[in-house]
């Protein structure tokens, strides 16, 4: 039986390379059903969730990982977000039409991606890297080389029913290992796999077929789900960037200011005492 939307690790003990993959269907769809996006783009939203979630998979602490990217072409912005709890979020902002076989470098033009890494307690930490490979999954391998020198394959898929993602990483302990071959011969048996593979075969069945020679362990397949982070405090703070004077102007023509959250089109809204009470706690501190 296929488990919809989960995530799983797993390790190819004796070659010292681990695994991840997540399969998104229900949630996905949730995730999307709020935008009207062109095919290209939804699919490009997908790789991109499917990314987050696996990113978030390395994580050793509690906390969330975004993947944005700003772009200067039709695609103005592309953002993902996971967190540790296997949820996600994600967005796609463009203008215009969208060639449906653009590449990554086309749809958004010139344009950097950011991995950040935001942890319940401690720093920030954000790495960025080009965007100047074909697909995001080259791009974030490229980051993986750059960042923490671990060669990484990256496959992410997506298609009207959901999306797919399937992350292999050498272990830092590869070089140990005496089949120093494993790695090219482990990515190409991935690269065989087809998207519709993925979204109908079960993770047990995959690992079969992929890595029958290999003593694979692989652990429990943990629910991912689609729920925003929004809330009203934090929908505050938008407002506090637009500023005071910006703020209260705002509330002369119209009772309220109304926000929606891109992510999830929760509505938001605050009228001129919220606005008030925000600014005067703002300087008090
Ligand atoms: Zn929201």
């Amino acid at each position: 039986m296929i488990e919809g939307d989960t995530f799983q690790r797993f390790l190819l003990e004796e070659l010292n390379i681990r695994g991840e993959w997540v399969r998104l269907s229900d949630s996905f769809q949730q995730a999307t059903q709020i935008v009207d996006y062109p095919e290209s783009l939804k699919s490009l939203l997908g790789q991109a969730v499917a990314a987050s979630v696996l990113l978030t998979g390395t994580l050793k602490f509690d906390g969330r990982l975004s993947i944005h990217a700003r772009g200067e072409g039709p695609v103005s912005l592309l953002m993902a977000e996971a967190t540790n709890r296997r949820t996600f979020r994600g967005l796609v902002n463009w203008e215009g039409e969208i060639a449906q076989d653009a590449p990554l470098t086309e749809q958004l033009g010139n344009a950097q991606l950011a991995i950040t890494i935001d942890p319940d307690k401690g720093a920030r930490y954000q790495g960025v890297v080009p965007l100047e490979r074909e697909t995001l999954g080259e791009c974030l391998a490229h980051y993986f080389e750059l960042s923490e020198q671990l060669d990484t394959f990256l496959m992410l898929e997506a298609n009207e029913s959901g999306c797919f993602g399937l992350m292999l990483q050498k272990l830092p302990d590869y070089k140990t290992i005496e089949d120093q071959d494993a790695w090219n011969r482990i990515v190409q048996f991935a690269k065989t796999l087809k998207i519709d593979e993925f979204m109908e075969t079960d993770n047990e069945t995959l690992l079969l077929r992929l890595f029958h020679e290999e003593q694979v362990l692989s652990f429990e397949q943990e629910p991912v789900k689609f729920e925003c982070s929004c809330s009203r405090e934090r929908t505050l703070t938008s407002i506090e960037s637009l500023g005071q004077e910006e703020a209260l102007e705002i509330l002369e023509n119209s009772a309220t200011i109304a926000v929606d959250c891109q992510f999830c089109r929760q509505h938001y809204e605050f009228d001129r005492s919220d606005v008030v009470e925000l600014f005067q706690l703002g300087t008090s501190h």
